[in-house]
């Protein structure tokens, strides 16, 4: 067997310590996920965890059979009970059936929730695109009220500042409500239809599954066609006119510049009302960091209480590969207090002993775990940035005392084993 033959397959990666490729550096990572936990403690946010493995149907009816997710991305698997499962390809449906199956609900009926874990999507790898990617998200269940929406944009804006990305854009559109979305989309069809023959191979194949994607196409010949298409804001209602207005004017309050994009969708169909998508300058091609929108209804779809819902989830490798471009945030060190030097099977015993008992008034040591001569013991001490090398060899052992070199003056003292942790102190 080779370690070729192990490799890991494309689109998936590892999260090293000193990683070459700074954005895959488990330090930046950590950084990034005591964020995500200061974050959840200020806007009282409580975790749900749900497992990555669900069952298919869950995200067929939640997010649409004929989403591209669903449709062409998700890891669907069969187990040995002829189960049909699938790796989760994002987050929300999970936390809802999490949340209906468990007493949450008996807590009252507002809720704010947070989920943090990998996804997995079996899409083209490249740059910000991965096979497993993470995701960060929020769901608040239990409020329709547009100060709901706004104080959402605002949470998300708050992560990506305070993680210290500051060139964002946030694109916010309305699609109205179920009734509103599906009497324009029977407008949009027709409008597409009648120009089927000038759009792109996969605008055409989208008519027939899921026609709302194609405002969102990249593909060069279908620019002009989505730019003269209907806008939903010609097709709301004057409520659901009212309720955007008035989340634009909070969006203002708030200091959050926003660009309103009638193009903007997102591809799932369990979206109503406020969508919306934050993007920096400074991610190419992938450049929307996260996302989301209201999704009124879907609780109950799933056999929930029917809680009206908003959230959003935005991608971490998407979030550290925009925060190198503008900074390196402080990479973590390992600090090393005392780094301990065992020279026989009966001093590294009560070496063992000395450390555990440091630890526990929390020191931060480390035992020699590599038999070394003495200099390439002092020079490993040095690499590790040690502040004080003990040394435990049989004449300390029997005078219950270490000799301590202390690495920046290089001054060496004897320390009884009972002063030890007063003297570190
Ligand atoms: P979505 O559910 O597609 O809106 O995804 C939410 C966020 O997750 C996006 O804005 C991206 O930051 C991130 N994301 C989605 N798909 C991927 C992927 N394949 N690789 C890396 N990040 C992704």
């Amino acid at each position: 067997m080779t370690l070729q033959e192990f490799k890991l397959p494309p689109g998936f990666f590892d999260i090293l310590p000193l990683s070459k490729d700074l954005w895959k550096d488990s330090s930046l990572w950590n950084f990034i996920e005591k964020n995500i936990n200061s974050m959840a403690e200020l806007y009282a946010l409580k975790e749900i965890r749900a497992p990555i493995v669900e069952s298919a149907k869950l995200f067929e009816r939640t997010s649409g059979e004929t989403c591209e997710i669903c449709d062409k991305e998700m890891y669907r698997f069969l187990d040995r009970s002829n189960r049909m499962l699938c790796l989760r390809p994002e987050g929300t449906a999970g936390v809802l059936r999490a949340f209906s199956e468990s007493n949450l609900l008996s807590e009252g009926d507002y809720h704010r929730l947070f989920y943090y874990g990998p996804m997995f999507r079996y899409d083209r790898p490249q740059k910000g695109r991965y096979r497993q990617h993470h995701q960060f998200g929020v769901e608040i269940l239990g409020s329709n009220l547009p100060e709901q929406d706004s104080e959402l944009i605002s949470m998300l804006m708050h992560f990506y500042k305070n993680v210290g990305i500051t060139d964002l854009k946030v694109h916010v559109n309305t699609l109205g409500s179920f009734d509103e979305r599906s009497s324009y989309l029977k407008i949009l069809k027709e409008y597409f239809q009648d120009l089927k023959e000038k759009l792109s191979p996969l605008s055409q194949k989208r008519l027939e599954t899921n026609p709302l994607r194609i405002l969102d196409s990249k593909e060069a010949e279908d620019q002009t066609i989505v730019l003269e298409a209907p806008s939903i804001l010609q097709h709301l209602s004057t409520a659901s006119k009212e309720r955007f207005e008035r989340i634009l004017d909070l969006l203002v309050a708030l200091n959050i510049p926003y660009q309103q994009d009638d193009k903007l969708v997102r591809g799932l169909d369990y979206y109503c009302h406020t969508v919306f998508e934050i993007k920096s300058g400074s991610l190419g091609a992938q450049n929307s960091l996260g996302g989301g929108g209201r999704y009124d209804g879907l609780l109950s779809q799933i056999g929930g209480k029917d809680l009206p819902g908003i959230g959003f989830a935005t991608g971490i490798e998407r979030v550290i590969i925009a925060l190198l471009e503008l900074s390196v945030p402080p990479l973590k060190s390992y600090p090393c207090q005392l780094y301990m030097i065992a020279l026989g099977e009966r001093e590294k015993l009560k070496a063992l002993a000395i450390i555990e008992e440091l630890r526990q008034k929390g020191f931060k040591v480390q035992l020699q775990m590599v038999d070394r001569k003495l200099k390439k013991a002092l020079s490993v001490a040095n690499m590790l940035k040690a502040e004080y090398v003990a040394i435990l060899g049989e004449e300390e052992l029997a005078s219950k005392r270490l000799t301590l070199k202390n690495m920046a003056s290089k001054s060496q003292t004897s320390v009884s084993f009972d002063k030890l942790s007063e003297y570190l102190q």
